[in-house]
C-alpha cells in the first residue's frame, strides 16, 4: 500500500463548488451571489484609496524585510486595540489586553481556539444556528465537540432572543460560546443592546467563555456602534476573546489581516497568557507576514488617511444598503405577495432571503443565478445592472 492511497478525496467545499458550477456557467448575464467578499458597483473587488496611498508610500520606503515580532507589528497591534475597545477605553492602559496579529480572522479564530484547548483544557464550543460554515470545521479541526445555540427565528426572519438564552442557559460551565459582534453571518440579523446585556449576564453567571467574532466592523452601522458587543464585555470585566478581521473592511481579502485580542481578568495573567499564545503561534507559522499589517497600520494611525478609510468603508456600507431598499422595491413590484421587508432590516453582507434549497437550485439552473443553498444572498454582489435580473428571478421562484 502506498503511503497516499487510504486518502480519500474530501468533500467539496459548497461555497467553492458554487464557484466553480457559476464559473462553467455560460450564460452571459449569469450572477454569483454566494460568494463573501464585496463587489463594487462595477462588480470588481475595489482597491481603497486608502490602501494604496500606504502602498505607494511603503514602496518608496524599499524596506527590507526583517521577520516581524511573533505577535506582529507592535502599531498595527495597537491600532487593533484602539479600534475594537475605542481611543479612550481605559481598558487600552489596564495592562489586561493582549493583541496578535493573525492570519485573518479565520487565523485568529485558529490561534484562540488551540490555545484554549492546549491552555485551558476546553473541549466544547457552542455556535449560533445558523453560523458561518467555518466555525464548526475550524473548531472540530482544533479537537472540539461542537454544539449550537438557537438564534434564527425563520417565523419573524429575525432574532429568537429567548431561545438563544434559554441554549445558553443549558451550557456546561467552561463552554466557549462564539458570538457574532456585528452583521451576522449568514442571516444579517444583529443583537440589541438590550439583548447584549442579557447574554452577557448568561455567560457570567453560566461561566462560559465568551469569544467574539468580529469580521464586519464597519459594515452595520459605523465603527463605533458596530463595535458595541466589545465594548460592553469589556465593561463587564469577564475575560473573553475577540477574533477581529480586515479583510473586508480594506478589501485586503488575499493579505490575511486578522487579529487575535484577549482580555484577561487581572494584568498579573497577562504575561503567561501573551509568552503561551506565542508559543502556540511559533510552533504553527513562526511569525505572521508584513504587507497588510504595515498598510493597515499606517492607514490607521495617519489622520488623513484614517479618515479617507472611513468615507471608503461608508460608501460600502450604504451601496449594500441601496441594494437591499432597492431588491426590496423590485421584489415588490414583481408581484411577490411575502413580506420581503426584513431583508432591509438585516445588516452587513448577506441576506438570510428565506428561498428554500429547491428555490436556490432553481434560480441556478433556470437563470443562472447563484446562491447558498440555505439561501444566502451576498447583497455586496449586487450591483445595477444585475439587481433586475436578480429580482425578476428571485420573484419568478417564489411565486411559483
Ligand atoms: N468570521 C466570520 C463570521 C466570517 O464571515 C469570516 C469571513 O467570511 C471570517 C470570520 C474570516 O475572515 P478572514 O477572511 O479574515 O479569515
Amino acid at each position: 500500500m502506498s503511503l497516499f492511497s487510504p486518502v480519500e478525496l474530501a468533500p467539496r467545499d459548497p461555497i467553492l463548488g458554487l464557484n466553480e458550477a457559476f464559473n462553467a456557467d455560460t450564460r452571459a448575464n449569469k450572477v454569483n451571489l454566494g460568494v463573501g467578499v464585496y463587489s463594487d458597483e462595477s462588480g470588481k473587488v475595489p482597491l481603497l484609496r486608502a490602501v494604496q496611498a500606504a502602498e505607494e508610500a511603503r514602496v518608496a520606503e524599499h524596506a527590507a524585510r526583517a521577520y516581524l515580532p511573533i505577535d506582529g507589528l507592535a502599531p498595527y497591534d495597537q491600532a487593533v486595540q484602539k479600534l475594537l475597545f475605542g481611543a479612550d477605553s481605559t481598558l487600552l492602559s489596564s495592562g489586561r489586553i493582549i493583541t496578535a496579529q493573525a492570519l485573518g480572522g479565520t487565523g485568529a479564530l485558529k490561534l484562540g481556539a488551540d490555545f484554549l484547548y492546549r491552555l485551558t483544557g476546553k473541549r466544547t464550543v457552542a455556535i449560533s444556528n445558523p453560523s458561518w460554515e467555518n466555525h464548526r470545521a475550524l473548531f472540530e479541526a482544533a479537537g472540539y465537540d461542537v454544539v449550537d445555540y438557537t438564534y434564527f427565528d425563520p417565523a419573524t426572519n429575525g432574532l429568537n432572543l429567548s431561545g438563544m438564552l434559554a441554549d445558553l442557559e443549558a451550557l456546561a460551565e467552561g463552554t466557549v460560546v462564539i458570538l457574532h459582534a456585528c452583521c451576522h453571518n449568514p442571516t444579517g440579523v444583529d443583537l440589541s443592546l438590550a439583548d447584549w446585556a442579557k447574554v452577557i449576564d448568561v455567560v457570567g453567571r453560566r461561566q462560559l467563555v465568551p469569544f467574539l467574532d468580529i469580521a464586519y466592523q464597519g459594515f452595520g452601522e459605523n465603527l463605533e456602534d458596530d463595535a458595541v458587543a466589545v465594548r460592553l464585555f469589556a465593561e463587564s470585566g469577564l475575560p473573553f476573546l475577540v477574533a477581529s478581521s480586515f479583510s473586508k473592511s480594506f478589501s485586503l481579502y488575499g493579505e490575511r489581516v486578522g487579529a487575535l485580542t484577549m482580555v484577561t481578568s487581572s494584568k498579573e495573567e497577562t504575561a503567561p497568557v501573551l509568552s503561551q499564545l506565542k508559543r502556540v503561534i511559533r510552533t504553527n507559522y513562526s511569525n505572521p507576514p508584513t504587507h497588510g499589517a504595515k498598510v493597515v497600520a499606517a492607514v490607521l494611525t495617519n489622520p488623513e488617511l484614517y479618515a479617507l478609510w472611513e468615507d471608503e468603508l461608508a460608501e460600502m456600507r450604504d451601496r449594500i444598503r441601496d441594494m437591499r431598499a432597492a431588491l426590496v422595491q423590485k421584489l415588490q413590484a414583481a408581484g411577490v405577495e411575502q413580506d420581503v421587508s426584513f431583508i432591509q432590516r438585516q445588516r452587513g453582507m448577506f441576506s438570510f432571503s428565506g428561498l428554500s434549497k429547491e428555490q436556490v437550485a432553481r434560480l441556478a439552473d433556470e437563470f443562472g443565478i447563484y446562491a447558498v443553498g440555505s439561501g444566502r444572498i451576498c447583497v455586496a454582489a449586487l450591483n445595477n445592472s444585475n439587481i433586475d435580473a436578480v429580482a425578476q428571478a428571485m420573484a419568478a421562484v417564489m411565486k411559483a
